[in-house]
């Protein structure tokens, strides 16, 4: 029997070299193991004769089950067929292999490329099923599975799990060794079939059962984790409180402030002038001002001799904030925190550090809270609510008494909602924008019409550098999602990334022969990647701040919160992949000055759901109405899973689905207590989440 938090080690199937392995990808323990979820499913339940395999026209087989589900792929067909011929042979450097399989209705013909084990796995006259898609008449790289003898089946006839890689591990032995694991797991039933539906169901809305189930837990975590937290922050006493008599009263802004800034201003105030710490959350939509909130009474903080710590996702944003407060603040003495520049700040520490600072940097910014001592502490984009990093709880811990506590996020949840969630949370919200903010325009660009697209994206942004009359450039972002955020390796998508830029490049050299646009006045083009050597990173960002850059092709990093006040036009490759919320925060990145922008959806894949759902993105402009149809396309969505975007913050739940977080509640107020069998897991991940993002 195996228990949740034993080691893979117990696992029948895993000896060492396997365990160090899965250990790279963080996989540890049991759970770990069984919650590493499939990236999609392919449909083999369904097995046809080769009779009728034949008879699908090639748009039959593409008729998916997507409306339903887009995890299931179903372009698909499984037969099962003996084998009555195998060639091997190659082309250049391409290894060719052919079957022919036959079955009591007709035969066909199956075309591998380059998989030399099949030679070995295949023998004539064995029966096999074979799933693969039907192209030209032949049934292409479909995979081989042998007939089962008796056991269940779990690699065909069935809905199968198709998983990213896990290093060498093959996804048939991957899927083995869950199967052992699930028929074996020490704990409640209920689990079990949990477990069972997210890795072998037997049907789509087993999946969406048992996903919920787990966003249920997630919720429930959360819930738990920030009352708490409350709970015990509220026992201390606050390290300062404002006087209002030490707020500076004549500021001078570069813009007035929204009435609903100045509310949100006016309660934080009310906190700081407490004795008990505040605990707050400002929740505001993208471009909604949240940064000069917070900015106003921390530098008040500053100004009375308080140190203030703001602690942002990533590096780019740290350095935004950096520029763009020092700048309004004049007066005030701002540091940015990196891990890079650790050394060099180390040394001067000691000899200054007399005046009181306004410290910005990623969460590395913990490693050195100690000795900054801050009365404030401001979290920027913060998803998990009420959750701090574990680094800043035991800081907490130790103190008799409690800096300031605001965490600030874009997540679009309705303050109803929020309320009836997180009722002991203390909420600000913005719920207006600044006038000068226009959202950008949005249209769905149909494939045929991308070429012309980015034709016309060049043509803007080159009609801008040509008249040379204004000061600023035009600017554009192409994002490109990440193909597989459930692997923790970035290098596939550091791939997806490298591929978008090549053949964005092509299609360029493509545009400038036609338009006569000769070298020197070719626009320049970069790509930001994580894994980018941190030096050219940060070169890449300045020269996109100095328009030295014209198009920064990106994977989302941008979406938190990253300020290119420039960008006038965003494209989003893959559109189809973000949930609409997503959607809506990477159109917040352009026209962020107020100037006209416009935002390219381009679709990889595109059915009429498909197109639907972005026609209405579209045209609604509203953060919580998007929020709200993501909702009702929650089996689509939530299963496709907004994680995929590499955008959502929560590892299995979505703030869009109510009702789940609806039941997480009552269940919450039966029993405050009760623990969720996700606790140790999900902080262990948020851990390293938040030493990744530091490390971005
Ligand atoms: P977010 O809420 O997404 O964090 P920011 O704080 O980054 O938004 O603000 C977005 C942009 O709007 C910034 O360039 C900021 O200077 C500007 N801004 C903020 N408040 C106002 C306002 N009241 N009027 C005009 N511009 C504003
Ligand atoms: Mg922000």
């Amino acid at each position: 029997m195996y228990q949740l938090d034993d080691s893979v080690l117990l696992i029948k199937g895993i000896g060492t070299n396997l365990q160090e392995s899965l250990s790279e990808f963080r996989i540890d323990q049991v759970l770990d193991l069984l919650l590493f979820l499939p990236l999609r499913y392919e449909d083999r339940s369904d097995i046809k004769t080769i009779a009728e395999i034949k008879s699908l026209s090639v748009e039959d087989a593409t008729i998916t089950k997507s409306e339903e589900n887009q995890k299931v792929k179903t372009n698909f067909a499984t037969t099962k067929a003996k084998v009555s011929k195998w060639t091997e042979y190659r082309k250049g450097r391409l290894l060719i292999g052919r079957a022919t399989i036959v079955d009591e209705t007709d035969q066909i013909n199956c075309v591998w490329f380059n998989n030399k084990f099949l030679k070995n796995k295949i023998i004539v006259g064995q029966e096999y099923f074979f799933s693969g898609n039907l192209k030209d008449g032949s049934l292409m790289q479909a995979t081989v599975e042998k007939v089962a003898d008796g056991s269940e089946n779990i690699h065909t006839g069935r809905l199968v799990p198709i998983y990213s890689k896990l290093g060498d591990l093959k996804q048939g032995n991957l899927r083995r060794i869950l199967a052992e694991i699930i028929s074996k797991l020490y704990k409640s039933a209920d689990l079990e079939q949990v477990f069972r539906d997210l890795h072998f169901p037997s049907s789509i809305d087993k999946i969406i059962t048992a996903r919920e189930r787990l966003s249920l837990e997630e919720i429930l975590y959360l819930m738990q984790k920030s009352a708490q937290n409350r709970a015990e922050h509220q026992k201390k006493a606050a390290l300062y409180s404002l006087e209002e008599s030490a707020k500076n009263t004549n500021l001078e802004l570069p813009f007035s402030l929204t009435q609903a800034q100045e509310k949100a201003v006016a309660e934080i105030f009310t906190d700081l002038s407490k004795k008990a710490p505040m605990n707050r959350l400002l929740v505001g939509d993208v471009g909604s001002g949240k940064t000069i909130v917070a900015a106003i009474p921390a530098c008040d903080f500053v100004r009375n001799g308080q140190n203030v710590c703001l602690i942002v996702p990533t590096k780019i944003l740290a350095k935004q904030h950096f520029d763009n407060l020092s700048n309004i603040f004049k007066e005030i003495d701002f540091e940015l925190i990196s891990s890079d520049n650790k050394k060099t700040k180390a040394k001067s520490e000691k000899e200054t550090k007399k005046t009181a600072t306004f410290y910005i940097g990623t969460h590395s910014l913990l490693n050195k809270i100690k000795d900054i001592n801050p009365s404030l502490v401001i979290y920027d984009e913060q998803q998990r609510f009420g959750v701090k990093h574990r680094q800043l709880e035991e800081y907490l811990d130790q103190r008799k008494k409690q800096p300031h506590l605001l965490s600030m996020t874009a997540t679009p949840i309705p303050r109803s909602l929020m309320l009836s969630i997180f009722s002991h949370l203390d909420l600000s919200y913005l719920d207006q924008m600044p006038n000068s903010r226009k959202m950008a325009t949005t249209w769905l660009v149909p494939k045929e019409k991308e070429k012309k697209a980015l034709e016309w994206l060049v043509k803007e942004l080159l009609s801008q550098n040509e008249a040379g009359k204004e000061d600023r450039k035009k600017q554009a972002i192409i994002i490109c999602p990440f193909i597989n955020p459930s692997s923790y390796k970035a290098t596939e998508n550091v791939a997806a990334v490298k591929e978008s830029l090549d053949s964005i490049k092509k299609e360029l050299k493509i545009i400038y022969q036609n338009l006569n646009v000769d070298k020197k006045n070719q626009l320049k083009i970069e790509a930001l990647h994580s894994k980018l050597e941190k030096t050219k990173q940060a070169k890449i960002i300045e020269d996109v701040y100095a328009q030295k850059i014209q198009i920064l092709v990106s994977t989302p990093m941008v979406e938190v919160g990253v300020d290119l006040p420039n960008a006038d036009i965003i494209i989003i490759q893959s559109a189809e992949r973000f949930g609409l919320s997503s959607l809506h925060q990477l159109r917040g990145r352009v026209g962020r000055k107020g100037q006209e922008s416009y935002c390219l959806l381009f679709n990889s894949k595109s059915d009429e759901m498909i197109n639907e759902r972005l026609h209405k993105f579209c045209q609604e402009k509203n953060g919580l109405k998007l929020a709200q149809l993501d909702l009702e396309n929650r089996g689509a969505g939530d299963i496709l899973g907004y994680k995929q975007s590499g955008l959502n913050d929560l590892h299995f739940a979505s703030w869009t689905n109510v009702e789940i977080i609806n039941q997480a509640r009552d269940q919450f107020k039966k029993n405050p207590d009760q623990k969720s069998f996700l606790q140790k897991y999900l902080e262990k991940m948020n851990l390293l989440e938040t030493v990744d993002s530091a490390t971005n």
